[in-house]
């Protein structure tokens, strides 16, 4: 098979599949989506070459069913596969499967993958390759353990992934109890029970080294980056290089992740992922991510190279064509992940629609989507990653909350108005952050829009009299379908009339038009009209990095209330967010008290607990678990006096 014949699928979904297949493409190589139901529209089941459904939304029967993956491949005739990150990246089971299909696998051998994919065996090999790893146990009696450790202690499943299960115990008396949900929530998540103990690292940073290596025994290191800014155990800006690291403390990051790639005869992109302590200064091994990062860009960036390219060679047995020598890095690069999700709300995931997507220039932007793409409840909330490359760190800062400014992504809620608080504070400014740096700074109190009530509608209303402004100067912009503006008695210049997601109208006089000047760090761009409707239209403007949208309604329903539609009586159970339903506690004639737990659901890989507001005997359980549900949807009603 020649280089330029092969036929490469790509088992994942999202940004990621955008990704690889933007590189397989630049190299010749065809390529084969596979989408579960929810993604069918999704951007990147048309940036395959092939597009195959391999399931409906459980994951199980879709993105992490080997089987219905490696039948697609046989039914695309595909060549290679490449696994993304999460999902079945880290799985040597489908890797070996894989290869006893007769694809070329894209990633690392299996055997690395399961050396590495549990942690339990991972913290044994790094020890055994002369990596320091966290004072920690895995084994016999966990409690004795914690103990001597001293507390506090973390607890983590030994497979987990993506900071899911991850609990801090400060005191011995909870332990017991933490231990045993963690495991019960191990084995549910992961298929493994099995757990850690780790000594809690106070003031952590998260600093992570890339790895590269090819089947002939090379393997070069592309420095550090720095993904200290989590929040819920969960990176949302990355950098690199890592800033504020003494030389030695580098150096010895490079060398031990070389160390432990070399141990196990690494030979395709990793991360070997370190806790520095900055009480310390020690460095601990954390973990080994055998995949591409969700943080690949930020190394490219500085080194110039193409990761995706690297491990695609890799696989087809070219050698890597860089020694480390020759790997040179220069500037400064971040990344700011944007998820669907509500900061001010513990950081919790949000479906929903988006209408709206405005990229200010001069970044890169990995996404998942694109104007008229559903957020679903089934998946991951990262839907885009804004990457800055400067030749500075200040730079490179600048950039970013730039960018943020410049940013409009809507209506469905994300955290870029965070995103863009943080980079703005002094401890980030001056890369003084460890793991801790949000709850460190308050947040989520960190401010709302703030001028989003005042300055948002009028900002919106006059970006969309410069669009029709424009349209009266002939250019066919999607707002010539829109009906004229609505024209009050005295002037016939209009006024414009605007819906925000609360339903409440915003009616904006020529006169405040006319004397809007935007504030600073406020930019209007974006536009949509609706995929249904010729003359339904939406209009979203930036506001301090958040994106607020409006409605501009329709003449005929203009004062008709909004929002009203299917919520149920006071103290029913209704879904907050569109999610899944996990776990039904309660059956109909039963009598609930305040705060018991009635109905949990799952919303992108967390649980949400909805409980009774108050005492009461349940009327009716209308939904089962697995079933698929909309916000406000009621999921239990009780009997009402
Ligand atoms: P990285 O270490 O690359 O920064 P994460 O550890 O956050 O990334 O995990 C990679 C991505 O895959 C994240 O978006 C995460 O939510 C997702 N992910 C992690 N584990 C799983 C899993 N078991 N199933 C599905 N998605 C996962
Ligand atoms: P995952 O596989 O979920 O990515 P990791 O072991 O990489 O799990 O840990 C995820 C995050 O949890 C780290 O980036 C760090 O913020 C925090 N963490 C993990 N172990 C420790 C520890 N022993 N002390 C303090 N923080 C830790
Ligand atoms: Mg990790």
């Amino acid at each position: 098979m020649t280089e330029s014949a092969m036929k490469l699928l790509v088992a994942n979904r999202g940004e990621i599949a955008s990704r690889v297949f933007a590189t397989a493409r630049r190299l010749g190589w065809r390529t084969v989506a596979v989408f579960a139901e929810p993604d069918r529209n999704a951007p990147f089941v048309r940036q395959g070459d092939e597009a195959r459904c391999i399931g409906p939304a459980a994951l199980d029967q879709s993105y992490l069913s080997v089987p219905r993956i490696l039948a697609a491949a046989a039914d695309a005739s595909a060549d290679a596969v490449h696994p993304g990150y999460g999902f079945l990246s880290e799985n040597a089971e489908f890797a070996r499967s894989a290869i006893d299909a007769g694809l070329t696998w894209v990633g690392p051998h299996p055997e690395a993958i399961a050396h590495m994919g549990a942690k339990v065996e991972a913290r044994a090999i790094a020890e055994r390759a002369g990596v320091p790893t966290i004072p920690g146990a895995s084994e016999g009696d966990l409690a004795t353990a914690a103990s001597e450790i001293g507390f506090p202690v973390l607890v983590k499943a030994s497979a987990g992934g993506g900071g899911k299960g991850i609990r801090i115990v400060r005191s011995p008396d909870g332990f017991a109890a933490a231990l045993g949900e963690a495991r019960t929530e191990a084995f549910r998540s992961f298929g493994d029970d099995r757990l850690i103990v780790e000594r809690y690292i106070e003031r952590p940073r998260h600093i992570e080294v890339q790895i590269v290596g090819d089947r002939h025994g090379s393997i070069v290191h592309l420095g550090t980056r720095d993904c200290s800014s989590q929040r819920r155990y969960q990176k949302l800006l990355e950098e690199a290089p890592a800033p504020n690291l003494p030389d030695a403390t580098r150096e010895g990051l490079h060398e031990a992740a070389v160390a432990l790639a070399r141990h196990i005869g690494y030979d395709s992109a990793g991360t070997v992922e370190f806790i520095v302590d900055t009480d310390s200064g020690d460095f601990f091994f954390l973990e080994m991510n055998t995949r591409l990062q969700v943080e690949h860009p930020v190394t490219e960036a500085i080194c110039g190279l193409d990761l995706v390219e690297m491990q695609l060679r890799s696989a087809i047995g070219a050698n890597l064509g860089i020694s480390q020598t020759e790997v040179t890095f220069s500037g400064h690069s971040i990344e700011a992940r944007i998820n669907a999700e509500d900061p001010s709300d513990g950081f919790s995931p949000r479906a929903g629609d988006v209408r709206h997507v405005s990229v200010p220039d001069g970044v890169r932007w990995d996404s998942a989507v694109e104007p008229g793409s559903e957020i679903s409840p089934y998946y991951d909330p990262l839907i885009g990653k804004l990457i800055v490359h400067r030749p500075s760190r200040a730079a490179a800062l600048d950039a970013v909350r730039g960018a943020l400014d410049g940013l409009v992504l809507g209506p469905v809620p994300t955290n870029a108005g965070f995103l863009r608080w943080l980079v703005g504070t002094p401890q980030l400014r001056g890369g003084d952050m460890t793991t801790n740096i949000i709850d460190a700074l308050g947040a989520p109190e960190f401010p709302a829009p703030p001028p989003a009530a005042d300055a948002a509608p009028a900002a919106a209303a006059a970006w969309l009299r410069h669009l029709r402004h424009d349209r009266n100067a002939g250019h066919d912009g999607p707002w010539s379908r829109l009906g004229p503006f609505r024209l009050t008695e005295h002037r016939p210049e209009a006024a414009v009339l605007l819906r925000d997601a609360a339903g409440d109208l915003h009616e904006v006089s020529a006169d405040a038009i006319e004397g809007h000047n935007a504030p600073a760090g406020m930019s209007a761009a974006g536009m949509s009209t609706g995929a249904s409707s010729s003359d339904e239209g939406s209009v979203a403007v930036n506001v301090c990095g958040h994106t607020v949208t409006f409605e501009v309604p329709d003449r005929s329903d203009a004062w008709a209330p909004a929002g009203t539609a299917g919520t149920g009586s006071v103290g029913d159970i209704a879904a907050p967010f569109p999610a899944v339903v996990v776990e039904v506690s309660v059956v109909a004639g039963e009598a609930v008290a305040a705060g018991d737990a009635v109905v949990t659901v799952e919303a992108m890989k967390m649980l949400h607990s909805l409980v009774a507001a108050g005492a009461g005997v349940v009327a009716e359980v209308r939904c089962t678990p697995g079933d698929a549900v909309e916000a406000n949807q009621v999921l239990v009603s009780f009997v009402h006096a």
